[in-house]
């Protein structure tokens, strides 16, 4: 039979199955006591005093920027590579995200580009659907594939131009990063930046199916996020049904529903309590793809970083087009026709219809990406991923190269 080898395949253990049951049969589906061991286990494993679950990253995301006072005519930095969700957020808000290009080789925002948009943007060099009085409220970074931004940059750049950060961290967990070899390690999480978006989105490193999770050290915003989150509502349901609470609640502000239900915060329990063991699993393999790879002159591989404990969400690889026949759609499509799943993280937010047609966003204002996204692909990379599994993939990705070799 043809080697099959799925982009992604979650990770899930018997514990995380029996609780789901024992989580149906205890009669409390929704918000409840789970919600809020989840919530507290995580914020104790990212070293945060709050956290918040809700029912996707976007819905921090989203949350985030809502506490934070985000408003229209105000524009927010936001990377071009990224998910659709980091810059639909500022969307729901009516303010505006100004896109930024990214790092050649890790593909996190450039933050010389960002000083650049903001210079930009106040001499009406950016597109001219952009208005150019807005004033820029925030910036969101986002982790790519789980290698963490240098947070110094971050901080200086925020605190430079006044500016909140919010993290987009949905590929960060667990991760982690240090100025040199002789500092602790800082999670991410741990204050790295205002408040910092989780996903337990059913491919990411820890799943809930679909969750997410609002971190933060501001007790304000944590309370802000948390209300929103549900209605806005002076108390939740599970202060108000479980043992002694109040059948009472005050409207404080029309809020979300974004509540975690405790059947998807038992599947997260088990999946936080195995994180790390799935995270070197995960490192082990990213390892052997840069062993079984090292050689092949037609693609260039993902960095790794002595001062980072990366999360090895995605595994990118970049092809060098000026050695192959084939683009990068033709070479996707031939690791599809050999069985290998793979995926692009992404195409950048300037090259959708919605960002072009609403902003003007050029490829040109964004080039680093616009290049480098015609080169990437994303191999599969999960836990319990086998032995035959990755050497199918690294022989078919070398011997693509061999065959379509300039
Ligand atoms: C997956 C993802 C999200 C959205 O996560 P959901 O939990 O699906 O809402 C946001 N940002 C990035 C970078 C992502 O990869």
């Amino acid at each position: 039979m043809k080697t099959q080898v799925p982009f992604f395949r979650a990770d899930l253990s018997g514990q995380e199955v029996e609780e789901v049951v024992a989580t149906l049969r205890s009669g409390w589906l929704t918000s409840g006591p789970k919600v809020r061991r989840f919530e507290q286990e995580f914020a104790a494993a990212v070293g945060a005093p709050y956290a918040v679950a809700v029912n996707s990253c976007t819905a921090a995301l989203h949350l985030a920027v809502e506490a934070l006072g985000l408003k229209p005519g105000q524009a927010v930095l936001v990377p071009t590579m990224t998910f659709a969700a980091t810059a639909e957020v500022v969307r729901y808000m009516g303010a505006i995200p100004i896109l930024v290009d990214c790092e050649p080789l890790n593909i996190n925002m450039d933050f010389d580009d960002a000083a650049r948009k903001l210079v930009q943007l106040k001499s009406g060099q950016l597109p001219s659907a952009l208005p150019n009085d807005l004033q820029v409220a925030g910036i969101m970074p986002v982790h790519v594939g789980g290698m963490m931004m240098n947070i110094d940059a971050v901080q200086s750049f925020s605190n430079a131009h006044r500016l909140w950060a919010i993290e987009d961290a949905a590929h960060a967990f667990p991760a982690a990063w240090r100025r040199v070899p002789e500092e602790p390690w800082q999670r991410c999480g741990e204050e790295t930046t205002t408040v910092s978006c989780f996903s337990f989105y059913a491919n990411k490193t820890i799943t809930t199916g679909e969750g997410g999770m609002a971190v933060t050290h501001d007790a304000d915003l944590a309370e802000r996020m948390r209300l929103m989150s549900l209605h806005g509502l002076s108390r939740d349901a599970w202060e108000r049904y479980s043992g002694g609470g109040s059948w009472d609640y005050r409207i404080i502000a029309p809020g979300y529903k974004y509540n975690l239900t405790d059947i998807a915060a038992g599947i997260g329990i088990h999946q936080l309590a195995r994180a790390e063991e799935m995270r070197l699993e995960r490192e082990d393999i990213a390892h052997r793809y840069l062993v079984a790879l090292g050689d092949v002159e037609e693609v260039e591989l993902p960095a790794e970083d002595v001062n980072r404990i990366h999360a090895w969400h995605l595994f990118p690889i970049r092809l060098r087009l000026e050695r192959l026949l084939i683009n990068r759609n033709e070479f996707i499509e031939k690791l599809k026709e050999a069985g290998v799943g793979c995926s692009v993280h992404w195409r950048p937010l300037h090259l959708h219809p919605y960002y072009q047609e609403t902003f003007g966003w050029r490829p040109e204002d964004l080039p680093v990406a616009t290049a480098l996204w015609e080169r990437l692909i994303s191999l599969p990379l999960f836990p319990g991923m086998r032995d035959d599994e990755l050497e199918h993939v690294t022989r078919t990705v070398r011997s693509l190269c061999a065959q379509y070799a300039k």
